[in-house]
């Protein structure tokens, strides 16, 4: 299962090389047909097609890690390198590292409160250093991807990825070529170009994008996060779950409730909590995962609220557009995580996601963007319907922030007076209220 890397081998080693940190990756394997691959830029097996997923050696890990080693590390999602699909030979100078994950995981009594809630968390996403989750993605999958000798990094973005994509390459001096759909938001398109990658705005859905990338893939060399890296990139998300465990003291809460787009995210939190139990980290217990879509673009939980399990493709229309994939690649392992452990998935309509961004703002000071909204709305209804139960200890993935979708809010708050710059025109205002 040896590849070959710029004419070294690239075996995993359980000693340490000089300068180098030691790896568990065993390999890539099928998640359906469980037929092995070599490490490498690929992400489909060959035989079936299935989704390529790192294999690790969990019993080497269980017995290099502890919580003591994981706290001596650096500040950052890094500090689970020996958890993550780091290559064997990687110095922690050889990361793409701007600093993401180890993020705050934040009690919410506020918004708790209107939701009928007595134990919810935050976990504050907002402040990765593009805004967003996906920087503990993309500072994994880049990782790799310099490791493997790859200088352009690419992808297929509904917006954040883009962002986080052109800031790493920025930092890694790696070119960068990504792509989003043409209506983007202002603050998503802005706040990508700003990074000076090449940035291509295609006239189409997310889904157009994705295929358009998955042909460019195999005529250049680029190193595309969430396509031919994306079996690496997946298990950036899995830091989401080893911190909320390690920040809820080594323990597991009894729910985590987070945005869908492909459905990666949640379906790692769960293989997080798994990994965690299996390495002894954290006491068994069991935990449930359930899913927060946007109802003009909801094909998982469809499928599961339907109760067939198959996710029939849709054609987008919402202002959650960070979470507008129509063909989520993950949504039948997001349904089977959810129905695994127990969990649920709702939709919301616009409004309710506009009306979840001005609840979780006004009740925990935390301005989060259209994706945020879906998940605060989404936890509404699986309170009002009984799916989460109001004595849980319930975790909210609160995943990108308010500023780069301002057009979400624009039509309903605002300045509350204007006035003259007088003192009697502030006292006139303010009795009138
Ligand atoms: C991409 C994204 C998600 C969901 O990602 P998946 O892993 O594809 O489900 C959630 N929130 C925000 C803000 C995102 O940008
Ligand atoms: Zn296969």
């Amino acid at each position: 299962m040896a590849a070959l890397i710029e004419g070294r081998a690239l075996v995993p080693r359980h000693g340490t090389e000089e300068g180098t940190r030691v790896s568990f990756v065993q390999g890539l394997r099928c998640r359906e047909c469980a037929r092995p691959a070599e490490i490498g830029p690929v992400h489909v097996c060959e035989l079936c097609f299935g989704p390529l997923e790192v294999v690790y050696d969990y019993e080497a890990m269980a017995a290099a890690v502890s919580r003591a080693s994981i706290a001596a590390g650096p500040p950052s999602l890094w500090r689970y390198a020996d958890l993550l699909p780091a290559l064997p030979g990687t110095a922690a100078e050889d990361r793409v590292d701007l600093g993401a994950g180890l993020t705050p995981l934040v009690p919410a009594p506020r918004l708790g409160a209107a939701l009928g809630l007595d134990d919810l968390w935050l976990k504050n996403d907002t402040v990765n250093p593009s805004f967003s989750f996906k920087d503990r993605v993309v500072s994994v999958a880049l990782t790799v991807a310099r490791r493997l000798g790859f200088d352009t990094a690419a992808c297929a973005s509904t917006g954040n990825l883009a962002n986080s994509v052109a800031a790493h390459a920025a930092h890694a001096g790696m070119d960068a070529y990504v792509f989003v759909p043409a209506d983007l938001e202002q603050g998503k398109v802005l706040a990508s170009a700003v990074y000076g990658p090449t940035l291509i705005a295609v006239k189409g859905t997310y889904d157009d994008v994705n295929r358009l990338c998955g042909e460019i893939a195999s005529e250049h060399r680029w190193a595309f996060v969430n396509v031919n890296l994306r079996p690496f990139y997946a298990e950036g998300s899995k830091t989401i779950g080893f911190e909320i465990a390690e920040q809820l003291d080594w323990t597991l809460p009894d729910h985590v409730v987070a945005p869908m787009a492909s459905g990666s995210m949640l379906v790692k939190i769960d293989k997080a909590f798994d990994e965690l139990t299996r390495l002894g980290l954290v006491e068994e217990r069991p935990w449930r995962v359930s899913g927060a879509q946007a109802s003009g673009c909801a094909p998982i939980a469809t499928a599961m609220k339907d109760g067939t399990g198959f996710v029939r493709p849709v054609k987008p229309s919402t202002v959650a557009k960070s979470l507008a994939i129509g063909n989520p690649a993950d949504g039948f392992y997001a349904i089977d995580a959810v129905r695994r452990t127990g969990g649920w998935m709702e939709d919301v309509s616009d409004a309710e996601v506009v009306e979840g961004m001005r609840l979780l703002a006004s009740t925990e000071g935390l301005f989060a963007e259209t994706a945020g909204g879906v998940t605060v709305a989404s936890l509404r209804r699986l309170v009002a319907t009984g799916r989460v139960d109001p004595t849980e200890r319930v975790v909210a993935v609160i995943s990108g922030i308010g500023l780069k979708t301002l057009d979400a809010v624009a039509d309903v708050v605002g300045p509350t007076h204007t006035i003259d710059a007088g003192y009697d025109d502030f006292a006139a205002a303010i009795s009138a209220q």
